[in-house]
């Protein structure tokens, strides 16, 4: 397998109060064309900035996305735009993200206009196809407002409306995270069954690792900014590396009542990013944590065979 994307030393800061706050900090990684890479961190580590900084909707500071041996943080916005149908995002709220006052053709039909295809009757004709490939039936929906929809049924129009132009790589940043816990493995269900349909390569964000097991060839795990580890999905979830990791693996729940829940490892909320600690910047929770962990940044080093982890003191080695 080839790098369809990849991350090289990504940094993206937002000014706040006229200081940085470093959102992503020096971020590698590549996602191989057809993986699925789940990105996993609690809240405000970060992701959605590095999922909008891939399309260039947040401009990097620092560091490189090459997208198909293209780098897309040089590129203008012209060139930019045409590469925009390629890769595509689906967002977490997807009520939120659909124009209310229009009809869900017209929204569906959108990016065709925005790429030049002029011809009505062939849009209508791919509209219909791609409806019909996310669940929807064409002559129901496509003259109803998306009020009319539930919210299941809003994220398959999304769906839709990101499929259309036939992207190779498709950004989903919490796209269950706002729906009924009914209705979610019904769109998980969907985006891998699209993701064969379309050939897709997929970068998957959710903010618990229960979510992203399921549907993820490898995953990245991110904190404060920084990733902590990158493995195939069942070695994590067998032999996780970085103890960040370890603690979100404690985190899910158990369904059987007899087992007693793990005791957490990290106390406290997160740091602030305005402010994050030196060196490594979860050794503030990190119950492993020494001097050595205050003074230098543990680089991203390979621990096992495709395991990599950015931590002094790993929980695992080689076999
Ligand atoms: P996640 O998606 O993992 O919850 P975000 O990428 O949304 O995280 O946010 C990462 C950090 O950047 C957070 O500390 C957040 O408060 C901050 N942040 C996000 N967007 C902005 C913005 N537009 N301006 C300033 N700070 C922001
Ligand atoms: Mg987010």
């Amino acid at each position: 397998m080839s790098a369809l994307l990849s991350l090289e030393n990504l940094t993206v800061e937002y000014a706040v109060g006229g200081r940085s706050l470093f959102a992503v900090s020096d971020v590698s990684l590549h996602v191989d064309r057809g993986e699925t890479l789940g990105l996993v961190g609690e809240s405000g580590c970060g992701k959605s900035t590095l999922g909008r900084a891939v399309l260039q909707l947040r401009r990097p500071t620092g560091g490189k996305v090459v997208f198909d041996g293209t780098e897309l943080t040089g590129l203008g916005a012209e060139k930019m735009r045409l590469m925009r149908r390629r890769l595509q995002l689906i967002f977490q709220d997807p009520i939120a993200s659909l124009n209310p006052r229009r009809r869900i053709g017209d929204i569906i039909a959108e990016p065709l206009i925005i790429v030049g295809v002029t011809d009505k009757a062939e849009r209508d004709r791919r509209v219909r196809e791609v409806m019909t490939a996310v669940g929807l039936d064409p002559d129901v929906a496509m003259g109803r407002l998306p009020h009319e929809f539930s919210g299941g049924q809003c994220q398959r129009i999304c769906i839709a409306r990101a499929l259309i132009l036939e992207p190779e790589l498709v950004i989903c940043d919490e796209p269950v995270s706002a729906l009924d816990v009914s209705i979610r493995a019904q769109i998980l269900n969907l985006l891998e069954e699209m993701k064969r349909r379309y050939g897709l390569t997929l970068l998957f964000i959710a903010h618990d690792l229960a979510v992203v097991k399921a549907v993820s060839d490898r995953i990245a795990v991110m904190y404060l900014g920084k990733l902590c580890e990158i493995a195939p999905t069942e070695r994590l979830f067998a032999q996780p590396a970085h103890p960040y990791t370890a603690l979100l693996l404690d985190a899910i729940p158990v369904p059987d009542p007899t087992v007693r829940p793990a005791t957490n490892l990290a106390v406290g909320e997160p740091p602030s990013p305005l402010d994050p600690p030196s060196g490594c910047r979860f050794r503030t929770r990190c119950p492993r944590a020494d001097r050595q962990c205050a003074a230098e940044v543990p680089p991203l080093r390979e621990v096992a065979a495709g395991q990599f982890a950015a931590c002094h003191h790993p929980l695992t080695g080689p076999a």
